[in-house]
């Protein structure tokens, strides 16, 4: 059906394909199939459905809870080569694309027209809009813009049985019937496969602020997040970035500038029209003062600007340098309670010896506290894991919440049950049925094991 070059069998290749972002879990497919088309991908689950057999989809792999490993015998089918853009749409803002292409090559081809797609993660040049949209994904200019789900209006779904199912389209917001659309967007890939997405796209934003915030303390720069909110403004993203981080961006080829002795910085960016822009980057650099900043710079011109992002979202990249391993975590709490629960993240890596580097979408609450490992060292990944736990239950404890972004996969469902009641889980496996009553599809990721009677 695809060719026999785009079925991949051999030990070596699948290798690629045994672990997503989060290094720790390693699980080799049986076999990777990559169609180039809805057609192909609908006729290779149809095959598979026949025979029983699993399948997992796969967009790039930059996935950061296991969600697109392949469970024993399952096969993957991947979306490397359904990377097309079909079409740009100026007048009514939209793109139709194959879920395979990179978020920035979505934003590159709009650009020409004067149009952007607003969800940015930091991985955005080398992630999927069909991993996008499974997971939900968000970004540093989501506290302004919003998440992925804002943004798609229409799905081509292939089914686990193959049929093709088309969902919403030419921008139709979903007010009659239900939100189809909604349900697929950050269900985890696990009831269908996106085989076509339609997005929304943006105008481009007429000027620009950056500033970068310096600070003693990651807690400090926290008090500065909770100030430039409280005082009524709307930047367009709020980044911190703690010391650790800062070490290893500036000793990477990312450097970008930022003082190493410093606690923590923190970016600051608004965006819009050009009238207040000024006005509301002068406010936002009194709150940072105010909280104790050392000192505020403010990007001259694009290049400094684009140096102070690569700092930001080449962090996790730079951490390699570190350490072989990064456990990525991703939580949310109360923005207010900022401060306290890093306090708490500081004492909990200290208690379990391990390095904890914070780079995170501080204006959300977004948290991401990075553990830096070894995964060969048995000893040190238990204490990554008790490490993490605990973790998890501080920001559930502090009105939290276990993922912002990266979704549950499989490295969050033993923590389900700390946010979701028994009838809840039970109502999101009604759901998961009806998409896929055999339990074929992307299997054991998001919901927990049934408890024993
Ligand atoms: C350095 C780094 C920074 C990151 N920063 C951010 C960030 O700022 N914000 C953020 O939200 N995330 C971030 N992530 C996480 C990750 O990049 C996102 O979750 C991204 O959307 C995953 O896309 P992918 O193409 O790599 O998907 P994969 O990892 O391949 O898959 C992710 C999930 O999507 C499913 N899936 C993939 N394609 C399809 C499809 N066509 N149909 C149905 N299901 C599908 C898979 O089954 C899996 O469950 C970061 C990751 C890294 C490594």
């Amino acid at each position: 059906m695809v060719g026999r070059d785009h079925v991949i069998t051999e030990a070596g290749r699948l290798l690629v394909y045994e672990s997503d972002g989060l290094s720790a879990y390693r699980w080799p497919p049986r076999a990777v199939v990559l169609p180039a088309s809805a057609e192909e991908a609908s006729g290779v689950l149809r095959l598979l459905h026949a025979e029983g057999i699993p399948v997992v989809p796969r967009g790039a792999g930059t996935g950061l809870s296991g969600g697109a490993l392949a469970p024993e015998g399952a096969v993957v089918v991947g979306t490397a080569r359904m990377n097309r853009i079909l079409a740009v749409d100026p007048p009514n803002r939209l793109a139709r694309l194959q879920p395979g292409v990179l978020n920035t090559r979505l934003s590159d081809a709009a650009r020409p027209f004067g149009l952007y797609y607003a969800p940015d993660p930091s991985s955005q040049a080398a992630c999927t809009i069909g991993g996008n949209v499974a997971e939900n994904s968000g970004g540093p200019h989501c506290l302004k813009y919003g998440v992925t789900s804002r943004y798609i209006s229409g799905l081509t779904l292939a089914m686990v049985d193959g049929e093709l199912v088309q969902i919403g389209g030419a921008g139709r917001d979903p007010e009659a019937g239900y939100d189809l659309v909604g349900l697929v967007v950050g269900s985890e890939g696990c009831f269908a496969m996106v085989v076509e997405v339609e997005v929304r796209l943006l105008p481009l934003p007429e000027a620009v602020r950056t500033l970068l915030g310096i600070f003693e303390s990651v807690e400090d720069a926290a008090r500065a997040v909770t100030a430039v909110i409280g005082e009524g403004l709307l930047p367009a993203a709020l980044e911190i970035i703690d010391q650790g981080t800062i070490r290893a961006v500036e000793a990477s080829v990312y450097a970008a500038g930022y003082p190493t002795d410093a606690g923590a910085a923190l970016v600051v960016e608004f965006d819009g029209t050009q009238a207040g822009l000024d006005e509301d980057a002068r406010r936002a650099e009194a709150c940072c003062l105010a909280a104790g900043a050392r000192e505020v710079r403010r990007a001259r011109d694009a290049t400094e600007r684009l140096a102070l992002w690569q700092g930001r979202k080449k962090a996790f990249g730079a951490m390699g340098r570190v350490a072989p391993d990064l456990l990525v975590q991703d939580a949310t709490v109360p923005r207010t309670r900022l401060p306290e629960v890093l306090g708490r993240i500081g004492e909990i890596s200290r208690r379990y010896d391990l390095t904890v580097g914070n780079v995170f979408h501080a204006g959300d609450g977004n948290l991401h506290p990075n553990i830096l490992f070894d995964r060969r060292n048995r000893e040190e990944l238990e204490r990554v894991e008790k490490a993490s736990k605990e973790i998890m239950a501080v920001c559930v404890e502090a009105g939290g919440t276990i993922t912002g972004e990266h979704g549950v996969g499989v490295d969050k469902r033993g923590y389900m049950r700390l946010v979701h009641g028994a009838d809840e889980i039970e109502a999101m496996r009604g759901v998961k049925a009806v998409f896929d009553p055999r339990g074929l599809f992307n299997p054991g990721k998001v919901l927990p094991d049934e408890e024993a009677p």
